[in-house]
């Protein structure tokens, strides 16, 4: 089987500052991301012996690191890939068009992402996902790295509020480093990840009102 592997950064540590720092950059990676990639192979270890002794005894608990570890490593490593340096400013085009049909506005966006991420109760993400099923944005609100997210939803932009994201630059202030990332955001990344998941397809079109015929109006 596959093991999971910690991606080297797109960039230098220090080369989102003063937005983020190199310290709280090289931590973050080297040190919290990495456990979760431990966890992660950790968890499909023992899920495997217990396969071959078919002993399942502890497979709640397996599954639960499964999931925590797993999530935790899909998660950071979309962040580091949603920022750059020269990133910042709006999304253009059609990622551009989606915002402004379900947010209404950017401005009513980039509020309502910064709400949910400053109001999760211990550790979380906020992020921009697209649901398959609406054929629309939705942001959700993620506790831990797994818990509260909509199924079948795809995350498309991430934003880490766990305190190990900020509190050794920002300290308590967590507000400022959820407005600070609004100046790295790398739009080119999340355009690509929008337009991949575009037309996913769950077949479950028949629960929404408009159905496949949303999507392909859209198309047209
Ligand atoms: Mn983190």
């Amino acid at each position: 089987m596959n093991k999971y592997v910690l991606p080297d950064l797109p960039y230098d540590y220090s080369a989102l500052e003063p937005h983020i720092s190199g310290e709280n950059m090289q931590l973050h990676h080297d040190k919290h991301h990495r456990t979760y990639v431990n966890g992660a192979n950790q968890a499909l270890d023992e899920l495997h012996e217990a396969q071959q002794k078919n002993d399942f005894a502890k497979i709640a608990t397996l599954e639960r690191a499964l999931a925590f570890n797993v999530s935790g490593h899909i998660l950071h490593s979309m962040f580091w890939q949603n920022l750059s340096a020269d990133g910042g400013d709006q999304p253009q085009g059609d990622l551009a068009d989606q915002i402004e049909r379900d947010f209404g506005s950017f401005p009513t966006f980039k509020n309502q992402l910064i709400r949910a991420a400053s109001t999760i109760m211990g550790s979380g993400w906020a992020a921009l996902a697209w649901d398959p099923v609406s054929s629309g944005l939705i942001t959700i609100q993620i506790h831990d790295h797994q818990s509260e997210t909509s199924q079948g939803s795809i995350p498309l932009l991430v934003l880490d509020a766990w305190e190990h994201a900020y509190y050794l630059q920002y300290r308590s202030e967590k507000t400022k480093f959820f407005e600070a990332v609004w100046n790295l955001w790398n739009w080119e990344d999340v355009t690509t990840r929008y337009r991949a998941v575009y037309g996913t397809d769950l077949s479950l079109s028949h629960v929404t009102q408009d159905g496949a015929g949303l999507r392909s109006s859209l198309r047209a």
